[in-house]
C-alpha cells in the first residue's frame, strides 16, 4: 500500500480564485511527488486557530496570502534572512524535532519569503530584465512590497524609490532594509504615492528623474481601482510590471502598453514564488517554463 499523501495548503480570504492548488499539482505530477494540497479560506481575525488546526492534522506546509503575511511571519518560531528582513512569510513549514530520551517530539514552525526570488528570477531569467544601474519605483510598503524590497536590494539596481500611500510604512521599510542597501550600495528613497504619480520631476534633486521599472505591489488592482503611471518619470524602453495578474491587472498595464513601455503582470512571478516553496518543502526544483504557459492560457482563456 502506498503511504498517504503530505499535505500542502494555501491560506488566505478570499482565497477561492487562488491558482496555486492547480500550480502545485502540477508541479507534483511533473515531479513524481506524493503529496495533496487546497485552499483554505480562513477568518480575517482566525488565522492563528486556522494554524494550529493545520498542525493538528498533520499538514507538512502552508503558503500564506492576503492578508495573512505579517501574521504568519510573526506566529512562527523560525525564519529564513530573507523573511526576517521582509517581517513577512508566504512559506511556512512544520518541522518535526526527535526530542531526546524519554523526551517527547517537538514541532516547529519554520517562515520563509519567496516573493521576492520569485520576482527577480520571473523579470531576470524570463522577462530579460537588467537591474544593474536602473531606478526602480516600487508602489506599495504592505506584505508584497516588505517581501521583494530585499531581493530587489540583491540585483543592485541603480535606486530604490519606495512610495505607499501611508508614507510612514515607506519609511519603516526602509529602516529595517537600511544595513542590505549599505550592503549593495543601493540608495533608497520614501515618498507618498501621489508624489510618486505625480508626471513631473521631484522637487528633490536627489532622487531619481527617471525609472526604468515600475513595480506596482499595492492591492488597488486587485481592488480595481487603477492607479495611473507617472508616464514623464518612465524610460522610454522601461518596464511595468502589476504584481496582480491576468485581467485584472489590465486598467493598470494597459495605458502603458499603449504608449510601447514593456508590460508585465504577476503570473510568473506567482509561478516561480510557488517553484521555490514546493524546492523548500520537497527538495526538488519543478521546471516553471510549461507550468507558466499552462496557467497563462487558462488565465487568459478565462478557465480559471
Ligand atoms: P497588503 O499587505 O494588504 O498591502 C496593500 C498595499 O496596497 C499597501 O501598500 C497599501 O497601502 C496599498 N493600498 C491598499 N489600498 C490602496 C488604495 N486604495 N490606494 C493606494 N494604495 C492602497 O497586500 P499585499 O500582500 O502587499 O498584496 C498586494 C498585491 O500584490 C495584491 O494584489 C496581491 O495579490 C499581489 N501579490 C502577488 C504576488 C504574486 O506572486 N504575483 C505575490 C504577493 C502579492 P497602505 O500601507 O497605505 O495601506
Amino acid at each position: 500500500m502506498s503511504p498517504s499523501p503530505d499535505k500542502y495548503a494555501v491560506i488566505g480570504h478570499p482565497i477561492a480564485h487562488s491558482h496555486s492548488p492547480w500550480i502545485h499539482a502540477r508541479f507534483a505530477e511533473q515531479t513524481g511527488q506524493n503529496l495533496v494540497y487546497e485552499a483554505i479560506d480562513s477568518p480575517p481575525d482566525g488565522f492563528a486557530a486556522s494554524l494550529k488546526q493545520l498542525e493538528k492534522e498533520g499538514y507538512a506546509g502552508a503558503n500564506v496570502t492576503v492578508p495573512f503575511k505579517l501574521e504568519a511571519f510573526a506566529a512562527a518560531g523560525t525564519h529564513t534572512p530573507r523573511a526576517e528582513l521582509a517581517q513577512a512569510a508566504n512559506t511556512l513549514a512544520w518541522q518535526a524535532q526527535a526530542g531526546g530520551k524519554g523526551k517527547k517530539k517537538t514541532v516547529t514552525l519554520h517562515a520563509d519569503n519567496t516573493d521576492g526570488p520569485g520576482l527577480i528570477r520571473d523579470l531576470v531569467f524570463t522577462a530579460g530584465f537588467t537591474f544593474a544601474g536602473e531606478n526602480v519605483l516600487l508602489l506599495g510598503a504592505g506584505g508584497a512590497g516588505a517581501g521583494v524590497l530585499g531581493s530587489l536590494i540583491a540585483v543592485c539596481p541603480g535606486s530604490i524609490t519606495i512610495a505607499n500611500r501611508t508614507l510612514q510604512k515607506s519609511r519603516e521599510l526602509i529602516a529595517r532594509h537600511q544595513v542590505w542597501a549599505n550592503m549593495h550600495s543601493v540608495p533608497m528613497y520614501a515618498c507618498t504615492l501621489d508624489e510618486a504619480l505625480y508626471d513631473e520631476a521631484p522637487e528633490d534633486p536627489e532622487q531619481p528623474g527617471k525609472f526604468a521599472l515600475v513595480v506596482n505591489a499595492t492591492s488597488t488592482s486587485l481592488q480595481e481601482q487603477p492607479l495611473a503611471l507617472p508616464f514623464k518619470r518612465i524610460n522610454a524602453m522601461g518596464m511595468v510590471m502589476d504584481l496582480m495578474y491576468g485581467p485584472a491587472a489590465e486598467a493598470f498595464l494597459q495605458p502603458a502598453r499603449q504608449r510601447g513601455l514593456n508590460t508585465r503582470d504577476g503570473l510568473g512571478m506567482l509561478v516561480e514564488q510557488a517553484a521555490l516553496s514546493f524546492a523548500l518543502w520537497r527538495e526538488v526544483r519543478p521546471k516553471t517554463a510549461p507550468v507558466l504557459a499552462e496557467l497563462r492560457k487558462r488565465v487568459d482563456g478565462g478557465k480559471a
